[in-house]
């Protein structure tokens, strides 16, 4: 499989709540597209958010997983000057990949956007998310964590204070 590399590509970003603690994570861009499960074990969404607002810092690398049980989806982002790598590895089985290094895994995704694009779908995913299912309805799905309104609104400032995006990625209450 080979993966396009456009730092400016675009790239769509879709978060769907399922029944019982389980969530898709649907990503595209020109040429691909990825469906990723990910179940309440870990806090899916928050993880992604604040990995995408750690990107704002110091932080040059942030790596985070998914856990699809049994399978461990790990994203990996590096930030090289204002463009995010973003790579994804699948393993087998998370109870025993942990600390396995990247090159371990298969990469399932691979692209590389500006950091304002990449937020940007980060951000409109959890707004689309809160938008759909609202607060209680996001926990009644997700069930072990409730929605992550204060990683997102960081997320949100620092989008809005860095990246000059015209939108006010406002939390629109339902
Ligand atoms: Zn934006």
């Amino acid at each position: 499989m080979s993966f396009a590399q456009a730092p400016t590509g675009a790239l769509q970003l879709k978060w769907e709540l399922q029944e019982h603690g389980w969530a898709t994570c649907n990503l595209s861009n020109d040429s691909h597209q990825a469906s990723l499960v990910a179940s309440y074990c870990t806090d899916a969404l928050a993880d992604l958010v604040a990995a995408a607002g750690g990107l704002y810092g110091q932080q040059r690398t942030t790596r985070f997983f998914f856990d699809a049980e049994p399978q461990e989806l790990r994203w990996v982002l590096r930030a090289t000057d204002a463009v995010i790598d973003v790579t994804i590895y699948e393993f087998p089985d998370v109870s025993v990949s942990l600390d396995l290094p990247d090159t371990d895994g298969t990469a399932i995704w691979q692209s590389a956007h500006s950091r304002r694009l990449f937020s940007h779908a980060v951000l409109s995913a959890a707004q689309s998310v809160f938008t759909e299912h609202g607060e209680a309805g996001y926990q009644a799905k997700w069930m072990l964590h409730p929605f992550p309104v204060a990683l997102v609104q960081d997320l949100r400032r620092l989008h809005l204070r860095d990246d000059a995006c015209g939108l006010s990625h406002d939390l629109a209450h339902p």
